[in-house]
């Protein structure tokens, strides 16, 4: 298994973003990361896909139903060549069609707050949870994060000014939608992004670029384990790096409160392993294996509920209990412990 570092959220001036694919390649090759999926809103951009600056540059999208008020569902949608913004109303429709094409679909910041302090920053969460065959949701979206962090004219211009003192991990709401829907049988794929946009936030004589992408591309990102090297061809690597995500072999790491790469989690039974995203058919008990790069509040997480903790770079647990296993890591990060590594679960059968 190889891993690559990868962030799959964030536009350009063809929706709303501020720089083109080239110059975020840029940020993205500063930031250390293997890919990124450029996601504007309800447009395909086309004939964009190639290697920049050492970056695996691959054109996604964010569709939603421009004329629902207020704005809700925003769908990311991966690995379709073709425009499905026309099926926006008709989330259920737009799912299954991406999927027929081999797309990959993700709920998008399922749950969010918004701050009451703009229209522009109100909340855009999920609103069609009927909808069944997604490939699973944004947990984390650092600019939802950030949104929810602003209750107030004084709160915001510290947040503004200090993000990563206010960013602090996905959701309680989003991490228990999530659990709800695995222990319901669902097997769902869990990413974590940016939603970088570069813009210019303005509020009376203030005026900052509050999120460069260089900036965000360090922070919440996803790692995705693929089979083998990335081989600069740009066919052979989408399919490796979609692949991949769809089996949900990845895991977010919030790269800002310490690298993440090297995180592992594993589970051995008998001569079976399995990998984050992998089922495992138990042949008596199950050990589960958790690595972190650096020092931690590890918990492992059993259709919802911790079942083992550990403080340190390892946790080890063996059972004999089938259910969805999934890992959580905490670290102290500007004087408060936040979220850090949110593992994909191995579903233990
Ligand atoms: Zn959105
Ligand atoms: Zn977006």
């Amino acid at each position: 298994m190889v891993e690559i570092v990868a962030n799959l959220h964030m536009h350009t001036p063809y929706s709303d973003g501020a720089l083109y694919h080239r110059a975020i390649a840029d940020a993205a090759s500063a930031a250390g990361l293997d890919v990124i999926v450029v996601t504007d809103h309800n447009v395909l951009v086309r004939g964009i896909e190639r290697y920049l600056g050492g970056v695996l540059v691959l054109v996604g999208e964010e569709i939603h139903d421009c004329r629902r008020d207020p704005q809700v569902s925003h769908l990311l949608v991966y690995n379709v060549g073709e425009e499905l913004a026309p099926l926006a109303d008709k989330p259920q429709e737009l799912v299954r069609q991406a999927r027929q094409r081999g797309g990959l679909t993700f709920l998008a910041h399922p749950i969010e707050y918004g701050s009451a302090l703009d229209p522009e920053l109100e909340a855009i969460p999920w609103a069609d949870w009927e909808v069944k065959g997604f490939t699973g949701i944004e947990l984390w979206n650092y600019m939802s994060d950030f949104k929810a962090r602003l209750w107030s004219a004084p709160a915001a211009l510290f947040a503004i000014f200090f993000p990563s003192w206010v960013v602090r991990g996905p959701f309680p709401a989003a991490l228990r939608k999530w659990d709800e829907l695995l222990v319901a049988g669902q097997r769902v794929v869990a990413i974590g992004n940016a939603d970088a946009h570069g813009s210019m936030y303005r509020r009376g004589p203030l005026r900052r670029v509050i999120f460069p992408y260089r900036f965000l591309f360090g922070c919440v990102n996803t790692h995705v384990l693929i089979d083998k090297p990335l081989t600069r061809d740009v066919a052979v690597d989408r399919a490796l790096v979609y692949g991949a995500l769809r089996a949900g072999h990845c895991f977010i790491g919030y790269d800002a409160a310490g690298p993440t790469r090297g995180f592992r989690f594993t589970a051995r039974s008998g001569a079976e392993m399995a990998i984050m995203g992998d089922e495992i058919n138990r042949r008596g008990a199950v050990r589960l294996e958790v690595v972190c790069p650096a020092g931690g509040d590890i918990r492992l997480v059993r259709n919802g509920e911790v079942v083992a903790r550990a403080t340190g770079r390892a946790l080890e647990h063996l059972t004999v209990d089938p259910g969805v296993y999934r890992v959580e890591v905490y670290r102290r990060y500007r004087l408060l412990k936040r979220g850090w590594i949110f593992s994909n679960p191995i579903y233990v059968r």
